[in-house]
C-alpha cells in the first residue's frame, strides 16, 4: 500500500529518464517497485516497471496508470538497484537493462506462472566432498570469513589447470546453502557442458540447482526462474545473464574463468557480467570468487595492488599430475626447410601418429572455422567479399558455399571469377574443415570429428560428439574455441595448436593476453589422466612473450611484460574506455558525425580525459552499415559515469545514423 501520488515508471526504450504517472486510487493497494504496469505513452501502450514513487511530478501534465501486471514484484529491491547501476555505467535505459534481467515471456507482458513440477534432467551421479589439499582448504577458509558474517569481499582464486578450483566452490557453496542463503555460479556458456552441470547437481541434488542458458527453450528458461524465485533451487548455475537469477537471499557468486570475454554482453545493456557480478554482492552483503588459471589482467593487477580483491593461489594440480610439455614449432623454419603442409609440422605430424599408434587421444585447435579462408582469382587479384560487410568470404565445404563470417550471409561458389571472367579463383588460408579433411587424409585410418559452431548448429550434437569422444569412438577432435575449456579427458594425450597466429594478429589491444590465456587453456586439456600430455604449438612469431611464457606455464612473466605496456601506453587497467561507434549506411554522414562526436568531446570532456579517433571501426562496414568510431579515455569508471552523460546529451547524431555507445568495450 503506498500513499505516494506518482509512480514512476522504467520504460523498455533508449531513454535515459523515468517517467511518471499518477496512481488511480483503486490501484493504491497494488502499487510496488519492480511490479511490471501497462502504462500510456504517446499514441501507444508501453509495458514498464514501477521503480519508486514520488509525492509530485516534475512535469506539468501526468498521464494515469493503466493496470498493474504482477501480484508479486518481478523485481526484487536488489535487483531494482542492480539494473539502475548497470543503466548508469553502461549507459544504457534503465527500462532496457530490466528487460535484459528478465526471461523472455515477462518481456511481453504474461504473468509468472506457478513453478510446475521439475521433470526429470537424467539422474546425476551424486557425489561427495573430496578431502581438500592444504592449499585448498586455505582459500576455502578465506572465502568462509565474509560468508559467515554475511559481509561483501571478492576473491580472485587464481588456480593453474586441474588445481581444483571447482571443488573450492563446491564447498563454499555448501556453506552457504548451511547457512539457508543461495549461491549463483556463472560459467561461460560454452563450458556449461552436461559434464559440468552434473557436478553441482551431483553434489547438491538436481532439485537444489537450476540452470540458465541462451540455447534453452523459453518455456524451460521460465519454469527455472521460476524454481529460482520459489526458493526451490537454491544454486544456479549459468551463463553471463544467470548474474539476474531472482535468489532470495544471495551468500555467494562464483565467476569461473572471469576471464573469458563471452562475460561481456555485445548488445544494450553492453555490461560485463563481472563487474554486474561484483556489484551485485555488493548490494546484498555476498562473497565473490573470481576464477581463473589466466586471470584478466584487470582483476590480476586489482588483487596484487590493494585495491579491494583478495588473492588467493593453487599452485599445485590435483593428484600431483605433471604439467604438459610445451613444443615451440617455428613455421618459417618447416616452410624454409621445404616441407610442403603448411598445417601440420614434422613434429606435430609425429605426435599425431604416436598418439594413435599408442591408441591415445588428440585435440587439434584452430579458432578459425570453415575449409578456406578467402578466396581469391588469381588472374587479376580480387578477393570475393561480402557485399554488405566488405569483408573476406569463407568457404564452407559441408555446404558449398561462400560464408560471411560477420552477416552470415551466404552465396554459392562462383565458377568464374565475377570482375575479369577467368577461371582462376583459387581457396587460401586454413579453417577447421580443412584441419579435419586434412588430418583423415594423412591418418586415413582415423576416427575423426569436428566440434565448431557449424558442426553442432544441431540441438545435442554437442553433448553427442563429446559422448563420442569420451567413449573412444574418436581418436582426434579438431575445433575452435568450443573444445578450449573444460573438456576432461583421460586419454588425451596430445594437443597441437595449429597457429597460434590468429589470435595474437587480431587489431586489439587485448590479442597476447587473448593468445596466452587461449594456449594456456588448450594446452590444459592435455595430460589430465595418468598418462603425461604433450601440446605442439605452431607460430610465425616463436619468440612472442605470451607464446614463450606459455610455454613454460608463467602467467607471472607475462603479466610482469603484459602490465608494464600497458602502464607506457595508458590502457587499462590504467585507464577506462569507451567506444562511440556511429553507424550509417552512408559512409559520408558516418564520417562526418563522428567527426563532430571528436570535436565535441574534446572540448566537453574535463582534463584526464583523452579522445582517440575519429578512425573507421574495426569492422567498417556491417550489413550495409559503414561505421565510424572514437574512443574515449577516462582515468576511472566514476569519471566515466559521470562526464559521459553530458558528451551524449549535447550529441546531434545525424539523421539516419544511430550512436552505440560501449563501456569497456571488449
Ligand atoms: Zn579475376
Ligand atoms: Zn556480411
Amino acid at each position: 500500500m503506498t500513499l505516494a501520488e506518482f509512480a514512476e515508471v522504467a520504460v523498455p526504450l533508449p531513454v535515459k529518464t523515468t517517467f511518471h504517472y499518477r496512481i488511480p486510487a483503486k490501484l493504491q493497494t497494488q502499487a510496488a517497485p519492480g511490479k511490471r504496469v501497462m502504462v500510456p505513452f504517446g499514441p501507444r501502450h508501453l509495458m514498464g516497471t514501477i521503480v519508486g514513487f514520488a509525492d509530485s511530478s516534475p512535469f506539468g501534465k501526468t498521464k494515469t496508470l493503466e493496470s498493474i501486471l504482477d501480484e508479486e514484484p518481478v523485481l526484487r529491491p536488489d535487483l531494482l538497484e542492480l539494473t539502475r547501476w548497470m543503466a548508469q555505467v553502461y549507459q544504457a535505459g534503465w527500462g532496457e537493462t530490466i528487460a535484459a534481467a528478465l526471461p523472455g515471456p515477462l518481456r511481453r507482458a504474461r504473468t509468472p506462472m506457478k513453478p510446475r513440477k521439475q521433470e526429470e534432467p537424467p539422474p546425476a551421479t551424486p557425489s561427495q566432498p573430496f578431502k581438500l589439499t592444504a592449499e585448498q582448504q586455505r582459500a576455502l577458509e578465506a572465502v568462509l570469513e565474509p560468508v559467515q558474517s554475511k559481509t561483501h569481499e571478492v576473491f580472485l582464486l587464481y588456480g593453474i589447470t586441474s588445481s581444483g578450483k571447482t571443488e573450492v566452490y563446491l564447498q563454499a557453496i555448501q556453506h552457504v546453502l548451511d547457512q539457508g542463503r543461495d549461491s549463483i555460479v556463472l560459467v561461460p556458456e560454452i563450458s556449461l557442458t552436461p559434464q559440468a552441470i552434473e557436478r553441482f547437481q551431483g553434489r547438491f541434488g538436481p532439485e537444489k540447482v537450476a540452470v540458465l542458458h541462451s540455447g534453452m527453450l523459453e518455456s524451460r528458461r521460465m519454469q527455472e526462474w521460476n524454481r529460482i524465485r520459489s526458493g526451490e533451487a537454491r544454486v544456479v548455475v549459468g551463463a553471463r545473464s544467470a548474474v539476474f537469477a531472482p535468489v532470495r537471499s544471495l551468500g555467494l557468486i562464483v565467476v569461473d574463468e572471469e576471464h573469458e570475454p563471452s562475460y561481456k554482453q555485445d548488445d544494450t545493456p553492453r555490461y560485463h557480467a563481472r563487474e554486474a557480478a561484483i556489484r551485485r554482492a555488493q548490494i546484498s552483503g555476498a562473497a565473490v570468487i573470481l576464477g581463473s588459471a589466466t586471470p584478466a589482467l584487470e582483476t590480476y593487477y586489482a588483487a596484487t595492488s590493494g585495491t579491494g580483491i583478495h588473492l588467493l593461489r593453487l599452485q599445485e594440480r590435483i593428484d600431483e599430475v605433471p604439467l604438459p610439455e610445451v613444443t615451440i614449432v617455428d613455421m618459417r623454419e618447416q616452410i624454409a626447410s621445404g616441407r610442403r603442409s603448411r598445417i601440420f609440422s614434422r613434429p606435430l605430424e609425429d605426435g599425431l601418429t604416436k598418439a594413435l599408434t599408442a591408441q591415445q587421444q588428440g585435440i587439434l585447435f584452430l579458432n578459425r572455422r570453415g575449409f578456406a579462408t578467402f578466396a581469391h582469382c588469381r588472374k587479376c587479384g580480387h578477393v570475393l567479399r561480402c557485399d554488405s560487410c566488405q569483408i573476406s568470404l569463407t568457404y564452407h565445404i559441408a555446404t558449398k558455399k561462400m560464408v560471411c563470417h560477420s552477416c552470415h550471409a551466404s552465396t554459392p561458389v562462383p565458377d568464374l571469377c565475377p570482375i575479369c571472367k577467368g577461371d582462376y579463383v583459387r581457396f587460401e588460408g586454413t579453417g577447421t574443415e580443412k584441419v579435419e579433411s586434412e588430418l583423415s587424409r594423412l591418418l586415413p585410418q582415423a576416427r575423426i570429428d569436428r566440434m565448431d559452431t557449424d558442426a553442432t548448429q544441431m540441438r545435442g550434437s554437442h553433448a553427442r560428439i563429446l559422448q563420442a569422444f569420451s567413449a573412444h569412438e574418436l581418436d582426434f577432435l579438431v575445433g575452435t574455441q568450443m573444445i578450449a575449456k573444460g573438456l576432461d579427458f583421460p586419454r588425451v594425450t596430445l594437443v597441437g595448436v595449429i597457429s597460434a597466429d590468429t589470435a595474437l594478429n587480431l587489431p586489439d589491444f587485448r590479442s597476447s593476453e587473448r593468445t596466452f590465456a587461449l594456449l594456456t587453456q588448450v594446452g590444459g586439456r592435455a595430460g589430465r589422466g595418468k598418462m603425461p600430455g604433450r601440446v605442439i604449438v605452431q607460430t610465425y612469431a616463436p619468440h612472442h612473450y605470451a607464446i614463450l611464457a606459455a610455454k613454460t606455464h608463467d602467467y607471472q612473466a607475462f603479466y610482469r611484460q603484459e602490465i608494464s605496456i600497458r602502464k607506457q601506453l595508458n590502457l587499462p587497467p590504467f585507464c577506462r574506455l569507451a567506444d562511440l561507434t556511429v553507424r550509417c549506411t552512408k559512409e559520408m554522414t558516418a564520417r562526418e558525425g563522428t567527426e563532430n562526436l571528436a570535436k565535441l568531446a574534446k572540448e566537453l570532456l574535463p582534463a584526464g580525459f583523452h579522445v582517440l579517433g575519429p578512425a573507421p571501426a574495426p569492422i567498417p562496414r556491417l550489413r550495409s552499415h559503414y561505421r565510424w568510431h572514437i574512443l574515449v579515455k577516462a582515468p576511472g569508471i566514476d569519471a566515466m559515469t559521470q562526464h559521459l552523460p553530458a558528451l551524449l546529451k549535447k550529441f546531434r547524431c545525424p539523421r539516419n545514423c544511430r550512436l552505440a555507445v560501449d563501456v569497456d568495450p571488449l
